[in-house]
């Protein structure tokens, strides 16, 4: 089994160690971008296989981000996920029409995260297979 490899887009570094953290010690490859430029370059160049996406970067944000990863035709098979301390209603719709394939609220779960990570790329596999040749 291949290592999934996940690119995780954060400026605020004990989130970031965090996520990273839990995530190698859990098998995954982990990628970082500390912003949404740097994000977007990284996933051109990696192809990870799910980007977590902080929603809430300076300059460029995650949402704007999110939108430019769908808008271009190189990157916008991957999945994406918006990860946001926002838990207000209304910011996973948001979230999701700026093209997230999913949402996850701060703080981060340890216990449950790596696993809620691994049910993200399942399900948007499992949207691509089930939606039409690309
Ligand atoms: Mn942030």
């Amino acid at each position: 089994m291949t290592r999934k490899r996940i690119l995780i887009v954060e400026d605020n570094l004990l989130n970031l160690e965090l996520a990273t953290d839990l995530l190698l010690a859990n098998g995954f490859a982990v990628f970082s971008a500390q912003t949404a430029e740097e994000g977007l370059r990284m996933a051109r160049e990696i192809s990870p296989d799910l980007v977590l996406m902080d929603l809430g970067l300076p300059g460029m944000d995650g949402l704007a981000a999110a939108k430019a990863l769908k808008a271009n035709p190189a990157t916008r098979h991957l999945a994406v996920v918006g990860h946001s301390a926002h838990a207000m209603k209304g910011d996973k719709e948001i979230a999701l029409s700026a093209g997230c394939d999913g949402y996850l609220t701060k703080p981060i779960q340890t216990r449950t995260f790596a696993e809620t990570i691994t049910r993200f790329i399942a399900s948007a596999s499992e949207r691509q297979t089930t939606s039409s040749p690309r």
